[in-house]
């Protein structure tokens, strides 16, 4: 061994013995007589001295050593004078007698600290060096601790770790496939796989009973901040299940994660509907930290001549608590904020409940004073609080009042990243209407059961039809999803036929897995979490970029080994492609 501690291990009780340290030269720092070096690996920092008096040739060596040199230094561990309270090796320090320049390096390209002068671009472009930065790379060890939990705790409860293939068949459904050109069958493909969703059926068939992978999936998705090409998930099914049990063993799995990663102990998850969800918070990933649910005024409102509230299909709002103290300004640049593009509103009415109990609004040339209150009594506001209320069409005004009510959270400092407020959004539709291809598509995949109840609506109101499909969502943001599936045949049918396949374009595509239905597949179920933003989550950070080791940028480019890249003509020949 080149070392005989590690940078992060010294403490008071070794003073006085001799040790061998290796690592990066973080920084140096010259006061004349004496030269200090802090010396870095991945577990910590030590302080190094050089004395002059003491030493002076070595001294002068140590002198020339430069930012990111990886050296080997002997010496003796001695109380600092100068204690260092934020640092856990900050007792002690050690006096050289020996250094040794393991290798030179060149300067970085900005600073190797966690807070760097490099931007984005550049510390993509030199990721290797990111890594070194310990905010990074404690997302990495962040990471490692979830995955071992996570194999512990599935592990204990009975799941086996399987591996599926990456080179699959590409189709036709869900997102778009990355393919890869079969050299050996010209003119064919493999495509990579979205997710594992029918080898883990096809281990149920097999009668694994619990199956689990910390997987790799790849969609071709347009291009959307913070997504990601490949992307891991934790992917999971179990077989002889209802819904309960899943959601039993999920919720486990995710409060182990808490318990054992952050030490945070949890109540049991709330359970809420997607018809709920889209009604109180405008989204099928309600953010539940606060509460600014959303109240429908329809029937208070209509009747008024005010023509927007008239021929709206829906006029709902939400009452912000205390902000009645909102400037005419402040509301004139909230009112531009939900006209944006992003957000669509058409206009924003508001109602501002003063602490002396007297109300103004926007709308006050078509309600008075005593129709306002009724409409704060319906919206449990208090004086001081603010009324916020969009009107349009439902689906619209649901979703561009979500944007405002997390907008609000946000300004209110409602949604801090230290508190976690997981919830099971549940039986979402089962089918999706999508306008320009005028069919039906699964609003999760083909393979997801209806609710029981739901059935005969298959065949005579299809997008009535509920899923038996859940989704974990914390803090907004969702974390995984999952669903109990068809293991019917005849039901299967009846679904491939509400998606609009033909009898033979489902044996095409799906043909390996109805075949293996045909040989006794279990009642089953299961889910997957997205990795990489349940440990951005758990490291309270937006991005889940810092918790992935070499990922793509917002162009999907990895512009470190610049990837992608053309290939040689030769390859393309070889691989039967022809360019044009
Ligand atoms: N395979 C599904 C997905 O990737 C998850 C599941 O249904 O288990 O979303």
């Amino acid at each position: 061994m080149l070392r005989t501690h590690h940078c992060g291990e010294l403490r008071l009780a070794e003073a006085g013995i001799r040790v061998t340290l290796a690592g990066w030269l973080q920084r140096s720092r010259d006061f004349g007589g004496m030269t200090f070096i802090d010396l870095r690996d991945r577990y910590g920092i030590t302080q190094l001295v050089f004395n002059m008096e003491t030493d002076a040739g070595l001294c002068e060596e140590a002198r020339k050593l430069g930012r990111e040199y990886v050296i080997q230094v002997t010496g003796k561990v001695a109380e600092r004078s100068n204690k260092n309270p934020n640092l856990p090796t900050g007792d002690i320090e050690i006096i050289v007698e020996e250094i040794k320049v393991l290798n030179q390096a060149k300067i970085p390209p900005f600073t190797i600290e966690d807070k760097t002068d490099g931007g984005d671009e550049l510390r993509m472009q030199y990721r290797y060096l990111d890594l070194r930065r310990p905010v990074v790379r404690k997302n990495m060890e962040l990471r490692h601790r979830m995955a071992m939990e996570t194999r512990n705790y599935l592990s204990d409860q009975g799941f086996l770790e399987i591996e599926t293939p990456f080179m699959i068949r590409s189709t036709p459904e869900g997102a778009r496939d990355f393919v890869v050109p079969s050299r050996m069958n010209p003119g064919e493909f493999y495509a990579l796989p979205q997710s594992p969703q029918t080898f883990k059926q096809l281990l149920m068939v097999s009668g694994f009973d619990r199956y689990f992978q910390i997987v790799r999936c790849f969609r071709d998705e347009d291009l959307r901040a913070d997504r990601q090409p490949e992307f891991t998930q934790i992917d999971c099914e179990m077989s002889f299940v209802e819904r309960e049990d899943v959601l039993h063993t999920f919720e486990g799995l995710t409060r182990h994660l808490f318990s054992k990663v952050k030490g945070l102990q949890t109540d049991p998850f709330p359970r809420m509907t997607y018809a709920d969800a889209m009604r109180l918070y405008g989204s099928d990933k309600p953010d539940i930290r606060f509460g600014m649910t959303f109240f429908e005024l329809t029937p208070w409102v209509r009747g008024h001549g005010f023509p927007v509230f008239d021929s709206a299909e829906l006029v709902a709002g939400i009452n912000v608590p205390g902000a009645a103290g909102y400037t005419r300004k402040q509301l004139d640049e909230l009112t531009d904020w939900v006209k944006r593009p992003q957000i669509g509103a058409k206009g924003l009415v508001y109602v501002r409940y003063n602490e002396d109990g007297t109300l103004k609004s926007s709308v006050d040339k078509f309600y008075t004073e005593e129709q306002l209150k009724k409409w704060a009594s319906e919206m449990d506001a208090r004086p001081g609080d603010l009324m916020l209320i969009l009107s349009g069409d439902t689906h619209h005004t649901r979703k561009a009042l979500g944007e405002l009510r997390l907008e609000m959270g946000q300004r209110l400092g409602l949604r801090n990243p230290e508190v976690f407020s997981p919830l099971w959004v549940v039986d979402f539709p089962l089918l999706e209407w999508d306008e320009e291809a005028a069919r039906f598509f699964a609003m999760h995949h083909p393979f997801t059961s209806p609710l029981p109840d739901d059935i005969p609506l298959l065949a005579t109101d299809p997008g009535k039809v509920r899923a038996d499909a859940y989704d974990l969502v914390i803090n907004g943001v969702e974390i995984g999803g999952g669903s109990i599936r068809i293991h019917d045949r005849g039901l299967q049918q009846q679904m491939f036929k509400a998606l609009g396949f033909s009898e033979q374009e489902a044996r095409s595509q799906f043909g390996f897995l109805l075949n293996a239905f045909e040989f006794g597949a279990p009642p089953h179920g299961g889910i997957a979490f997205g990795f990489d933003r349940l440990c951005s989550l758990f490291g309270g950070s937006e991005s889940i970029r810092d918790f992935i080791a070499f990922p793509k940028n917002n162009a999907g480019r990895d512009v470190m080994i610049n990837s992608p890249a053309p290939i040689s003509e030769a390859q393309l020949k070889e691989l039967n492609i022809r360019t044009v």
